[in-house]
């Protein structure tokens, strides 16, 4: 099997996308428990103050989490490595830094810190708060939230691969290229200032909720291929009952019962979201 040098740890993995709904959140706890599933010792941070991760994680976002429990202490400056948050989640391999409405003051505290101390970088307060638990884990999964926020900037510097989910949809598609040009920018900016270099190992787009029988998407999954040709990630994750079921109970496929549901169905669902973490352990195997 693989080998991984001992000074290589914590492959950061972002999930993002300026939209809502394209299933980031869906994406990023499904992957962290196949990965943990896998023996990687998982690390998700949840950067969504609507606390979806969290919230699948069986953490209520409203009743249970305080500034502490978020990285909100590590942007408004009270912290400076993430390690503080760090609280184990029900599922064995993963911890688990929750997110809350309260994570909105971050898109305050950054930029008035920025304006305080000129010195202070901003777009790398979570890269560094991220140090130690770079030792500790394997992989890092960042949920981000439907917007490119200070917060989603961060993730964004913070990571090795960024994993971009994209229901073949056309105005999903429309979006996402501007998306992608925007962070890309946005990139080349940050890395001229910093006068280094950030380079992402891998920058994908998962096709997700795939409806293969409906013709309208069809035709939009074709412009995604053509538009990010290698960048397409060959695995594509069906559109299934299954998944809305698994959320509706706060949960993934991994967590449903087999034979809790049409047992076909369940099998289609869960080989996807296999293979798509058989394809990111190869990922993050490359990065190592
Ligand atoms: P985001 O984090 O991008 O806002 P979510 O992961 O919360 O998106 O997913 C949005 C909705 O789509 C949720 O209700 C989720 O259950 C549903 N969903 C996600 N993936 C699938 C899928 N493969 N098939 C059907 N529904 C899905
Ligand atoms: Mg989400």
């Amino acid at each position: 099997e693989h080998m991984r040098p001992a000074e290589a740890a914590g492959t950061t993995i972002t999930v993002a996308n300026f939209k809502g709904g394209v299933a980031k959140t869906t994406s990023t706890v499904t992957l962290a428990q196949g990965l943990a599933m896998r023996g990687h010792r998982v690390l998700v941070v949840d950067l969504d103050p609507q606390g979806s991760a969290t919230t699948l994680f069986g953490v209520l976002p409203d009743a249970e989490v305080d500034h502490e429990h978020t990285a909100m202490l590590l942007f408004s400056g009270e912290q400076e490595d993430l390690d503080y948050a760090v609280r184990s989640s029900y599922w064995p391999g993963i911890d688990l830094v929750c997110a809350a409405p309260l994570l909105f003051g971050a898109e305050f505290a950054l930029p008035a810190r920025q304006t305080r101390d000129p010195g202070f970088e901003f777009w790398r307060c979570l890269d560094r708060g991220l140090d130690k638990a770079r030792l500790d884990y394997d992989v890092i999964m960042i949920d981000t939230p439907p917007a490119l926020s200070y917060v989603t900037i961060n993730a964004l510097m913070a990571a090795d691969g960024v994993i971009m989910p994209l229901p073949p949809s056309a105005l999903d598609f429309a979006s996402s290229a501007q998306f992608w040009d925007l962070f890309s920018d946005l990139c080349n900016q940050l890395i001229r200032s910093r006068g280094q270099d950030k380079t992402f190992e891998f920058i994908d787009v998962l096709l997700s909720r795939v409806e293969p029988s409906d013709a309208a998407s069809s035709v939009v999954r074709q412009w995604v291929l053509e538009a990010y040709t290698e960048k397409v990630l060959p695995i594509e994750i069906p559109k299934t009952s299954v998944a809305a079921t698994a959320s509706a109970e706060f949960g993934t496929v991994y967590d449903l019962p087999r034979g809790s549901i049409n047992a076909r169905t369940f099998a289609r669902a869960r080989d996807a979201f296999d293979r798509m973490c058989e394809l990111v352990e190869q990922q993050i195997v490359a990065v190592w």
